[in-house]
């Protein structure tokens, strides 16, 4: 199987590259952003939950995003590989995903990081809740929120992976399709 986690801060395209990936390598792409705002949309207990912490830049508990992820994952028990976006954000959550992964019988192939700077990461944010309507994308003290909470929660788990030499960091500044290519690239050397 090839699973992959790409990983990066808010507003690095990790949305934009998982539906080129996908399409690619044919994989079942879980995003717990999509997740989760789709059960806010319905209305769920769980989406209930998640917009308390989405709305003010905080990560949902990751008891709730561990359970959450597994059962959505269970649900493609013939899956050629998974594609894991927006997850892991935490080192906890990076462990639960390695144990989730050794129960199949298989494990993450690698870790794609992208890397974008501050600044650009801002633009493309404000950029976005224009068009998407997205809640989180409109308020800039939000969206400092999200990247702090990138730099001090999420960002160490890169370590995680660094030790298990899966980590790759990709520059994320630049044309889509460049980035794709020099994505794909890195998988073929992962496979
Ligand atoms: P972005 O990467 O652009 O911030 P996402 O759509 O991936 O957006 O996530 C939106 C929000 O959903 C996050 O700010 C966070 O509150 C919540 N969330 C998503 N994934 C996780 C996760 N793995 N753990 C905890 N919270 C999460």
């Amino acid at each position: 199987m090839l699973n992959l986690v790409l990983f990066g801060p808010p507003g690095s395209g990790k949305g934009t590259q998982a539906e080129k990936l996908v399409q690619k390598y044919g994989l079942v792409h879980l995003s717990t952003g999509d997740i989760f705002r789709a059960n806010i949309k319905g209305e769920t207990d769980l989406g209930k939950l998640a917009k308390s912490y989405i709305d003010k830049g905080q990560l949902v508990p990751d008891e709730v995003t561990i359970d959450m992820l597994q059962s959505e994952a269970d649900k493609h028990a013939d899956a050629k590989g998974f594609i894991f976006d927006g997850f892991p954000r935490t080192t906890f959550q990076a462990e639960a995903l390695d144990k989730y992964m050794t129960s199949r019988n298989t494990a993450i192939s690698v870790m794609l990081a992208l890397d974008v700077n501050e600044e650009e990461l801002k633009r493309r944010l404000l950029e976005r809740g224009k068009l998407s309507g997205r809640p989180d994308d409109q308020n800039p003290d939000v969206i400092q929120n999200r990247i702090d909470v990138y730099n001090r929660e999420t960002a160490p788990a890169k370590e995680f992976y660094t030790q298990q030499n899966k980590y790759c960091g990709v520059n994320g500044v630049g044309a889509i399709e460049d980035i794709f290519n020099a994505l794909c690239a890195e998988i073929e050397a992962a496979k």
